[in-house]
């Protein structure tokens, strides 16, 4: 069964839709049951260098010459458009990515978000004057910095796309996009939507294929002038370090091993749902989720019992039958996430409780049972590593300055949550805590569009989301005029 209503083996160029230059192409494999769902283009060097040279093309023609306004309405049309395929978008994603529908649908609705919030904030990025020396008068402009590039990674394509392509083009950059080679029907069917909102040719580039070939392209191009690059922190150093050599700025989106502390104090009834949540959504293939549960000494046996219960109840099935959970998105994922949990019991570590996989999932899809592990320290290795796949670590703690010194003791710095009724712990925590966003009695706020994220540490530097993004793709002019 094919993904998509389109042919998905080709790229768009300079508004054109062609095969790679070699003709090559590559299966996308379904993960609920590991038949090939789709071909895509295998593209290498040379589709790279047609993209850029047509993004270049399209920032001295028609598309750079839009007013901001303009510009702004092209997405927010491209927003509606989303809208009105929300089931189409998210049957695409939940079969490729293989994350349940419902949460597929969600994907969908926040890149419409993406669209209508960057759509209107287009024309609202100015600059300033400076008071200067008499006579003069200086003023700071933004403009676009040119031709950027997305490298994308499998786990959200519609989100990441939605938070970074629409943020620079917003900012009139044109774009090309390096979607993942697991995972980028939906990725193609944006840069279809865009060609039906009317983006001019150019604007809008996507190269499909893998890493080491079309991304490793995209990221030594000399004629990119910014890269958001979405993954992992190996690839994220490969990335930057090619495209120092050009002295292109990046912005890296890398890994997390994301805590949420739970204070004695805290409504346990309130953070239940949002502890095992963070951890099972998207089968855990998430940057963000919160892998390391903190529990204060006081209430940590009744909060794994809690855990524990929920955890029992997980159904995981195909991405379709929609359940709690669906498989992971590749043989490989699979190998790894297995490969942790296998290493919990041989570390000590006690497996609390896991869910269970239905009946009716194919043998051939990458199920794992999401697992509840107890008994580990800060400085256990399921509590250290990104494990990228549904395990939470349950961790014990005695007071507030050993949460914080556990919560801060691991090379990523993304996402935090705390739970607790004192607000004035509350906020030393949040203060405290290195990472780019801390959530407070919840976890991740809806995931709003407007929030800015972003990592410290080995999670990455720069922001997207929010209005923030919008700077980052920019370059700041600063004009004196000298008038006497
Ligand atoms: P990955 O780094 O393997 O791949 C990401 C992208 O980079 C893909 O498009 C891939 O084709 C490309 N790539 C691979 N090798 C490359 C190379 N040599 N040069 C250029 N590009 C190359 O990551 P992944 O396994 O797809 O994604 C999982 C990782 O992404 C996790 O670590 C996760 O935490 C992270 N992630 C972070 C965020 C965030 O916002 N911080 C969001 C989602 C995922």
């Amino acid at each position: 069964m094919d993904g998509a209503s389109f042919d998905t083996r080709q790229n768009l160029i300079g508004g054109s839709w062609r095969a790679a230059a070699g003709r090559e192409t590559m299966p996308l494999l379904n993960p609920s049951d590991g038949q090939r769902l789709a071909e895509i283009a295998r593209s290498g060097a040379e589709d790279i260098d047609a993209a850029v040279a047509a993004a270049k093309e399209a920032r001295r023609g028609a598309w750079g010459k839009l007013t901001a306004t303009e510009r702004g309405r092209l997405l927010s049309t491209m927003g509606r458009l989303v809208l009105e395929r929300v089931e189409e978008l998210a049957r695409m994603e939940a079969l490729d990515v293989g994350k349940p529908l419902k949460q597929a649908r969600a994907d969908a609705v926040a890149l419409a978000r993406y669209l209508e919030f960057y759509g209107g904030a287009a024309d609202k990025v100015h600059g300033d004057s400076i008071p200067y020396l008499d006579g003069y008068t200086v003023l700071s402009i933004y403009e676009p910095v040119g031709v950027t590039g997305h490298i994308v990674p499998w786990n959200y394509p519609m989100q990441i796309i939605g938070r970074s392509v629409t943020a620079s083009l917003a900012m009139g950059n044109a774009v090309v996009i390096k979607p993942a080679e697991e995972a980028c029907l939906t990725a193609l069917a944006y840069a279809r939507i865009a060609e039906e909102a009317g983006f001019p040719a150019g604007a809008i580039n996507i190269v499909s294929g893998t890493g080491e070939e079309a991304g490793a392209a995209l990221s030594a191009h000399p004629g990119i002038n910014h890269i958001s690059f979405t993954g992992s922190v190996l690839v994220g150093g490969l990335v930057q370090a090619a495209a120092a050599r050009n002295a292109v700025p990046v912005t890296l989106e890398l890994g997390g091993k994301s805590p949420q502390v739970v204070f004695d104090d805290a409504d346990l009834d309130a953070a239940l749902p949002f502890l095992v949540n963070a951890g099972i959504q998207n089968a855990g293939q998430t940057c963000s989720a919160a892998s390391r549960i903190l529990v204060q000494k006081g209430v940590h046996d009744r909060v794994l019992k809690a855990m524990a219960e929920r955890y029992s109840a997980l159904r995981v099935g195909t991405a379709m039958s929609d359940q709690d959970m669906g498989p992971l998105v590749s043989g490989r994922q699979l190998e790894i996430v297995q490969g942790y949990i296998d290493s919990a019991r041989q570390d000590g570590l006690t497996v609390a409780a896991q869910g269970r996989i239905g009946e009716d999932a194919p043998s051939g899809g990458y199920y794992v049972p999401p697992t509840l592990v107890s008994g580990a320290q800060g400085s256990s290795r399921l509590a250290q590593e990104e494990i990228f796949g549904p395990v939470q670590v349950v961790i014990p703690f005695e007071d507030e300055a050993e949460a914080l010194s556990i919560a801060n003791g691991t090379d990523y710095g993304l996402v935090a949550g705390v739970w607790t009724a004192d607000g004035s712990r509350a906020m030393r925590m949040a203060r405290g805590i290195e990472t780019g966003q801390v959530f407070v009695n919840n976890y991740g706020a809806g995931g709003g569009v407007e929030l800015p994220f972003g990592g410290v540490k080995r999670s990455g530097h720069g922001r997207e989301k929010g209005f923030e993004a919008l700077y980052g793709f920019a370059s700041l002019k600063t004009i004196a005029i000298r008038h006497g």
